[in-house]
């Protein structure tokens, strides 16, 4: 139906204020997957959140200089780093380290090679895990290491860190219940 509802008309002035400028509160480094859309997740609108999404949220260095981008120009203080249960970037890694394909795609593996060395350790420090386990543990060690990655990632995010100006936490969607789960470093108050 091609009836305008309320929500259309607020968003229409929400979109004229923010032809010149913007002020996102919060930096999403999140994944691709079509069940987690950062704005929906966290009922925000035009304007709040900067997102930055990509399969498994790995930090590549164009995610690094996004995140550099909106940190230094709008002065976003917060970065949330937002995984989610059952991802496919996981489990492609997984099943990569179980049977290696061959002629995998260079930019396929770029993503797999970021996300395997939280894997691998699991699977180092517990061989006997089983895959349910194992996948919700991964999940959450790959969204510690991009936490890590973002934090180190740059003089520019090591700098904002150290005044005080910037924090990157780390958090998981669950796909089943819908709660988000800060689990790695809370973020500020207010
Ligand atoms: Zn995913």
């Amino acid at each position: 139906m091609n009836v305008r509802g309320p929500d259309a008309f607020l968003s229409q002035i929400r979109r004229q204020e923010l032809t010149n400028n913007q002020e996102p509160f919060a930096i999403i480094l999140g994944c691709a997957d079509s069940r987690v859309p950062a704005e929906i997740v966290f009922d925000q609108g035009l304007g709040d959140l900067f997102v930055i999404r990509i399969a498994g949220n790995i930090v590549a260095p164009s995610g690094i200089g996004s995140v550099e981008f909106a940190a230094s120009r709008f002065g976003t203080r917060l970065v949330v780093v937002l995984g989610h249960s059952r991802c496919g970037a996981i489990l492609a890694t997984l099943e990569e380290l179980r049977r290696p394909t061959e002629n995998q795609s260079r930019n396929l593996r770029s993503i797999v090679d970021r996300v395997r060395p939280s894997v691998e350790a699991l699977l180092e420090s517990d061989p006997g895990i089983d895959k349910d386990a194992l996948v919700g543990e991964a999940v959450r060690a790959n969204i510690r290491a991009s936490v890590r990655n973002l934090r180190k990632g740059s003089d520019i995010l090591e700098q904002l860190i150290q005044d005080g100006s910037l924090t990157i936490v780390g958090a998981e969607y669950s796909l089943e219940t819908g709660i988000v789960d800060f689990f790695d470093g809370l973020p500020p108050p207010g």
